[in-house]
């Protein structure tokens, strides 16, 4: 059976994994050899080159998740994304970004693009309309996110796809915020398919790295670069990473029911403003992700009514912990504005609708009873805080 058509759990648990033939262990033997004899003068192993056996391992596996070709593990999120980006760039060219993009892309493309002579311009919106508005005749990358960070927005993979097809134009997607559990872009007509792996295939929060999926092509172009930027993941993270993966279908889908089960009751509370989750039949593009997501993932975001002050919110929760990063299975919150977006000015977080009062909320696998009492706990403190304000 090929290993696109097995199950999700199966690809997680098996595919790419190595056999301990002198022992017969269970998990992969780890290779940390930086340096391999020549059998085969076709087959140089460097880690560099993302060839040790341990790389090729996980790459099999991620690929086979995302129903892609081919696949790269990288140093972080920021490599894959940086070096699939530039692998289809160059001096002259044009890139049309989606406007809500995680922050550090953001920040990758304003601060560094210039000064290599690429043009780039980011949507009014995630509308397919949006992206073709910005299409020009050197453009020769359109990147998304969807769902993406912190409002969850969700963008047409399909129409978005298409519409880079018939302009001869290559689509990237950053899947991280959905994870390969919840959506597969390639299947929608996407090209590049980019994570940071740091997020749900680590899990744990422990891991930092990044994954690029795509057709033998694609990638052949990709690895052409990335060999010469060098952002390679060392061996003994692939092997962690590796294991990582094996437990992500039950991760995420614990996480997706838990999400949908915070996002419901938040949508209730009379102390919340809005819940951005694309799982609530309220959310503008419910039905957009119903076609496109299998699950909607663990990530949602909500506003405090303005009476209740965000930062003490946040230092008032126990159990949830404010945490920069998200996916892992332990819950966590954010300030996008104090954090990932702390770098965009006011003026750009304010048009793409990041108020100051918003909370980027990662779920975890706890049990939900826990996270709504640590919720309550949290907010009865915050309330107490502003009847002290006014009386005062
Ligand atoms: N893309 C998204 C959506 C992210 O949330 C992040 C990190 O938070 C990245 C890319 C960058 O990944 P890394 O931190 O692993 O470089």
């Amino acid at each position: 059976m090929s290993d696109k058509r097995k199950g999700l759990n199966t690809v997680c648990t098996h595919v790419g994994e190595l056999e301990d033939k002198q022992h017969k262990g269970a998990v992969s033997p780890l290779y940390m050899s930086t340096s391999y004899a020549f059998d085969d003068v076709d087959v140089k192993r460097y880690p560099r080159y993302f060839n040790t056996p341990n790389q090729e391992g996980l790459c099999k596996k991620i690929a086979a998740l995302e129903h892609a070709e081919s696949a790269l593990i990288f140093g972080s999120g920021m490599a894959a994304v940086s070096t699939a980006l530039m692998a289809f760039l160059r001096a002259g060219d044009h890139v049309v970004l989606q406007q809500t993009l995680y922050g550090g892309t953001y920040n990758l493309v304003t601060e560094e693009f210039e000064k290599y002579g690429i043009e780039y311009s980011f949507t009014e919106g995630w509308e397919p309309k949006d992206f073709k508005v910005k299409i020009k005749e050197n453009t020769k990358v359109i990147y998304i996110e969807t769902p993406s960070n912190p409002l969850l927005t969700i963008t047409d993979i399909a129409a978005v796809g298409a519409l880079a097809k018939k302009h001869n134009i290559v689509s990237m997607i950053d899947n991280t915020f959905a994870s390969p559990v919840n959506q597969n872009p390639l299947d929608f007509g996407i090209d590049v398919v980019i994570h940071s792996a740091t997020k749900y295939m680590g899990g744990h929060s422990d891991i930092c790295a990044g994954a690029v999926a795509a057709s033998e092509e694609h990638m052949e172009r990709i690895f052409h670069l990335a060999k010469n930027f060098g952002g390679s993941l060392s061996d003994y993270t692939v092997w962690l990473l590796e294991r990582s993966i094996k437990t992500m279908g039950l991760r995420v889908k614990a996480q997706n029911t838990n999400a949908m089960e915070m996002a419901t009751y938040l949508n209730n509370h009379e102390d919340i403003d809005h819940v951005y989750y694309p799982g609530l039949p309220s959310h503008k593009d419910h039905e957009l992700a119903k076609k496109q997501m299998k699950g909607f993932g663990g990530m949602l975001s909500f506003e405090l009514k303005p009476y209740l002050n965000a930062s003490l919110f946040q230092k008032s929760l126990s159990l949830i912990k404010s945490s920069m990063s998200l996916a892992g299975v332990e819950s966590t919150v954010l300030s996008p504005t104090q954090t990932s977006h702390a770098l965009m000015s006011p003026e750009v977080r304010a048009q793409q609708g990041i108020k100051d009062g918003l909370i980027r909320f990662s779920v975890g696998i706890e049990e939900v009873a826990d996270l709504i009492d640590d919720i309550e706990k949290a907010l009865l403190i915050t309330k107490g805080q502003a009847v002290v304000s006014a009386e005062d």
